[in-house]
């Protein structure tokens, strides 16, 4: 299974690769640094365009290490799982780090009605997806942690001090970790004068200033349906993210039905809707990978209100359908590329 993950990531990092370096010209330099490794649970690739200092690469790695080491649901001594280890017993105190992303991942909570849900975790164990022990739970076991989960109980307190109020609850912040990362490994950046560089979290895209010729980045959107092929479109910008959701990424299939690993926090059932994909451009990435997770969820319709109504970020869903919904702003940007998709204007 993980084999099977990393070649995917290898090639889909090849293919990042290939769609951002086809479309320069001439001008640009060849001189590019590049580092990958598996980590934060996905392949990452930070390529930096117009430095060759390895110490810069390595201090973000480093702080990749850090982040995963305070955040991981898989690590025994992280924050993350002495919340979890002590939940309905007593408040922890966490590191700074720890404590901002529960701010955002509750803020994201709140703005999406519980659509993106931090407390998830009682569910995302039990179904199991992307382990060995994937299955389809019963509905009296879906139903029992059901209970477990609500975002109301992360009780975040002066001192850094948190606690989950009622036993059994468990924090997972797979759906928000890799944006925290991204934005810390642009800073890092920014303070080492990088200003052309690609942060690459497993499909969670920062395209640090710009090209080295000074022409704005294209990032491709992934076909859902030609996965690590092709393109529905290009998105053209300077300083952005781009952080992708989507059915394809996690999942086993059971009698023509597919199980992946964004749960609805309502019915504990993997989100069951129209939608294929849905990207997030953002300044930060945080917001990106919150709020990619969170629309995932709510669909279509609740969706492009919820981003509409934002000011700091845009938004392309892909439907099952082969329809293309686009945020009010994202059309001065994004480039279609693949006729097959019909673009439709809400
Ligand atoms: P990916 O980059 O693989 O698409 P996402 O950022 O969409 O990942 O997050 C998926 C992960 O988030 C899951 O593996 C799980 O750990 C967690 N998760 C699943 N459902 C939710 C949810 N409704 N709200 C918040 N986190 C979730
Ligand atoms: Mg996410």
């Amino acid at each position: 299974m993980y084999k099977r993950k990393i070649i995917y990531f290898l090639i889909f990092a090849i293919i990042i690769t290939t769609a951002l370096s086809g479309c320069t010209d001439n001008q640009q330099p060849t001189e590019t640094l590049s580092k990958d490794s598996f980590m934060l649970g996905t392949f990452v690739v930070v390529t930096l365009y117009d430095h060759q200092n390895e110490e810069i690469i390595d201090k973000v790695f480093n702080r990749f290490d850090e982040i995963e080491n305070r955040m991981s649901i898989n690590i025994e001594t992280s924050d993350v799982s002495k919340i979890n280890d002590n939940a309905g017993i007593k408040p922890v105190k966490v590191h700074d780090d720890v404590y901002y992303v529960l701010k955002k991942a509750k803020e994201f909570a709140q703005i999406s009605h519980g659509a993106f849900e931090p407390t998830i975790g009682p569910l995302v164990k039990l179904w199991g997806i992307g382990t060995e022990h994937e299955r389809i739970p019963s509905e009296g076991e879906i139903e029992e942690n059901l209970l477990k989960i609500d975002y109301n109980k992360l009780e975040l307190m002066e001192d850094n001090m948190v606690y989950l109020s009622e036993p059994g609850m468990v924090l997972d912040l797979g759906g928000i970790a890799k944006g925290y990362a991204a934005d810390e490994a642009k800073k890092i950046l920014l303070e080492n004068k990088v200003e052309s560089a690609i942060i690459d979290l497993g499909g969670n895209i920062f395209a640090v200033g710009s090209k080295p010729n000074g022409d704005a980045w294209r990032i491709g959107i992934q076909d859902p349906y030609r996965v690590r092929q092709k393109h529905v479109g290009i998105v053209q910008d300077e300083d952005i993210s781009v952080v992708t959701s989507g059915n394809y990424e996690r999942y086993f299939e059971k009698d023509g039905v597919r199980y992946h690993h964004i749960i609805d926090s309502k019915t504990g059932y993997p989100a069951r809707n129209n939608v294929a994909g849905i990207s997030v451009l953002s300044d930060t990435s945080i917001q990106g990978d919150g709020l990619s997770t969170a629309f995932y969820v709510l669909g279509v319709e609740e969706g492009l209100k919820l981003a509409n109504s934002l000011d700091e970020i845009e938004i392309i869903y892909i439907t099952k359908d082969k329809k293309l919904y686009l945020s009010k702003g994202v059309k001065d940007k994004f480039e279609q590329t693949n006729e097959e998709f019909q673009i439709v204007t809400p």
